[in-house]
């Protein structure tokens, strides 16, 4: 990479900063296109984030990645913010638009892609079963009930947690919700009947790659979809055990891919080289990161 004076810079602003995948991936995109581009990671406190946001205007980034812990509190610092975004109450892309600062969620959209592509499926009119209902859900399941899924079934530890996303989801879309009590017996019977199951909590996750998966894989239709947002191990036990049964699954690379994949083609204009930086992920899980 030849950084020069015209070299146009992306930014991710977070804390910790030093695991993220996204500089990997965008490096790599932009050398295999041959575009003058530069992404590079910053370690942002909470308490510089005001003046990093407004710092993106002084130094003239074309964009920008916001990761944890910062997400929800970079919408009052932004002049727009996206109908999507402003439902999820996160914002993970910004574009600078000639000084004005745009934030987008490519998270759930990210999410909802990457499950199209890989089972040709469309989620439109769907039953789906989202267990847990942190930040990466709400995504997720804003970006769901706003493509018209059919029914949208929620549990969560922290039953008042998830009972807050459901009225939000209920009050602010179109989509049917239902939320229901974590580990009830009624989720037996949910189960076998969804088209589609999202575990979103951290439950199967590197190092805990042996621990029960967070529902019963015995339950689960051999017609369902099965998706994790966990990406390491690439398959978690459950999306293992769904797979043994016949179903399709999404492993949660795909939600890290295509929300890059989004976020590089708004700043670029230019089509993301998608399978260049799937493969950038797929060899650093597999070869880097303990597993
Ligand atoms: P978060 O905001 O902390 O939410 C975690 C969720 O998991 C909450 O609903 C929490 O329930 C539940 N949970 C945590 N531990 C649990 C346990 N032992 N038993 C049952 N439920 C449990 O985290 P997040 O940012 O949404 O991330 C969640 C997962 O998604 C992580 O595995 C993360 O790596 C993954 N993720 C993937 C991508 C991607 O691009 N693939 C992007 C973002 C996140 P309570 O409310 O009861 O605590």
């Amino acid at each position: 990479m030849n950084i020069t004076g015209k070299t146009k810079i992306i930014g991710i602003y977070g804390n910790p900063i030093e695991h993220s995948l996204s500089p990997l991936m965008h490096n790599k995109a932009f050398q295999a296109l041959n575009l003058d581009y530069a992404y590079i990671p910053f370690n942002i406190k909470k308490e510089n984030l005001k003046d990093a946001i407004n710092s993106i205007r002084t130094l003239g980034l074309v964009g920008l990645n916001i990761t944890i812990p910062h997400k929800e509190a970079v919408i009052t610092s932004l002049d727009e913010v996206s109908n999507e975004a402003r439902l999820i109450g996160a914002v993970n892309t910004i574009v600078n638009d000639n000084g004005k600062l745009i934030g987008y969620n490519t998270d759930g959209a990210g999410f909802y892609q990457s499950l199209i592509k890989l089972t040709g499926e469309i989620p439109k009119n769907k039953k789906i079963f989202i267990i847990g209902t942190g930040g990466a859900s709400r995504a997720v399941a804003f970006q769901l009930a706003l493509e018209e899924a059919g029914k949208l079934i929620l549990t969560n530890r922290n039953y008042q947690k998830g009972y807050q996303l459901a009225e939000e989801l209920a009050n602010n879309t179109k989509s049917n919700i239902e939320m229901v009590e974590f580990k009830s017996s009624k989720i037996e019977d949910i189960i076998p009947k969804v088209d589609i199951i999202i575990n979103t909590t951290p439950i199967g996750m590197y190092p805990n790659v042996n621990d029960d998966p967070i529902i019963a894989p015995e339950l689960i239709s051999p017609n369902t979809i099965v998706c994790d947002l966990i990406y390491n191990p690439y398959k978690t036990l459950l999306l293992r055990k769904a797979e043994d049964k016949g179903c399709k699954v999404v492993p949660g690379i795909g939600m890290l891919l295509y929300q890059g994949v989004l976020g590089f083609e708004k700043w670029t204009g230019v089509k993301a080289p998608v399978e260049i930086m799937e493969k950038v992920l797929i060899d650093f899980l597999f070869n880097k990161l303990p597993r």
